[in-house]
């Protein structure tokens, strides 16, 4: 009879484990963007190939961004709208940001700013083989525009200038006094593009009714279940924080090594690190991102629905996409691409990336 009880648990067990691991593989499957054809004809998409074609790459070290590139860049802007060049104040804030000002007829009216940049994380060049079309080629086919930088973020970039060069052809003037904003380093921080506007915007006073900056995609292929396409629109964003951890020991020899050494420590707090990530707690943006999705998604419906909404989430079948906005995230970045630089006394240590939540202060789980 023992055994019997036995057998019929280990099949209940087994039957859970594979109905969980149904649960977790059905929610991570691949989320990919939205795949719309594009007309090849079409002005902007040659417009957004040639901007691809522009080797606009930002490093953190900035001595590596080619300059010269940025202006040919812009000179191909400036050409390519020509009623936005004529019409629009255009300023120079920086090698890293431009602004333009399109006057509006109410000066009643808060200015609004659209947002984009123009710089594109690099492609390193051992990678560009893995391409399925060369990553500055910015070829048309097959209905898309392959490249780097045609979805972040020349998409938008060419997108604004396109809505105002085609709104100036037919004589339309705004309301409400509109500023575009482009960066050349927000793949670095933007500390010299965007955060210098900011500087220039409050230095003349002016104050904004809203800010268009760049989100996410258009995404499709089963999030939370959901399969239809659905457009995240981002409201808010994480901060970040680089945490350096440093671990120093005595001068030996490897033949005479002491108990522990500096590479060990370090070892044993990375791993600490890495071992316990913030938990998932649902904020109100991420609840009202929730609810609005539950009623296309029976996954969203049931983590909503735990009883303690506000307290921490369940992981269980919510997908990485989802489970990467949720909370804050740490990560173990080596430097120079090495994991350690290590020296027997003391270690040079790696920077943890920690992107924050703005409304939750680092270490507060
Ligand atoms: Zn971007």
């Amino acid at each position: 009879m023992i055994i019997l009880y036995v057998i019929v648990a280990a099949v209940v067990l087994i039957l859970i484990i594979v109905i969980i691991q149904t649960v977790i593989t059905s929610h991570r499957r691949i989320v990919t963007p939205f795949k719309q054809p594009v007309d090849e004809n079409l002005e902007t998409a040659e417009k957004l190939s040639k901007a691809i074609q522009y080797r606009t790459e930002s490093f953190n070290n900035l001595a590596r961004i080619n300059r010269d590139e940025y202006r040919r860049f812009h000179e191909f802007l400036n050409t390519s709208f020509p009623l936005v060049h004529e019409q629009l104040e255009r300023r120079e804030l920086s090698d890293f940001s431009v602004l333009y000002r399109w006057e509006g007829t109410n000066t009643e009216l808060e200015p609004a700013l659209l947002m984009a940049h123009w710089d594109v994380v690099p492609v390193p060049e051992e990678e560009e083989a893995q391409w399925n079309e060369p990553p500055f080629s910015g070829a048309i086919k097959d209905g898309f525009i392959h490249g780097r930088g045609s979805l972040d973020d020349k998409i938008s970039l060419i997108s604004i200038l396109q809505g105002v060069e085609t709104l100036l052809a037919e004589g339309y003037r705004p309301g409400r006094t509109v500023y575009v904003a482009f960066g050349g380093d927000e793949e670095i921080g933007g500390l010299n593009g965007a955060a210098n506007t900011v500087r220039y915007l409050e230095k003349e006073g002016i104050r904004l009714s809203w800010v268009l900056d760049e989100a996410t995609v258009i995404i499709q292929g089963g999030l939370l279940g959901i399969e239809r396409p659905i457009a995240l629109i981002g409201i808010s964003e994480k901060g970040q924080a680089d945490i350096r951890v440093t671990a120093s020991g005595d001068s030996g020899h490897a033949s005479m090594p002491p108990k522990s050494t500096a590479a060990g420590v370090l070892a044993k707090a990375i791993w600490r690190i890495e071992k316990r990530p913030s938990r998932l707690t649902l904020t109100p943006l991420m609840k009202g991102f929730l609810e609005s999705l539950a009623p296309c998604s029976k996954a969203v419906r049931l983590k909503t629905c735990s009883p303690r909404p506000h307290g921490p989430l369940p992981t269980v079948g919510l997908s990485p996409v989802i489970q990467y906005r949720i909370p804050s995230t740490g990560c173990v970045k080596p430097q120079g691409g090495k994991i350690l630089q290590s020296r027997f006394s003391g270690v040079n240590i790696p920077a943890i990336p920690y992107p924050l939540h703005r409304w939750k202060a680092m270490g507060s789980d």
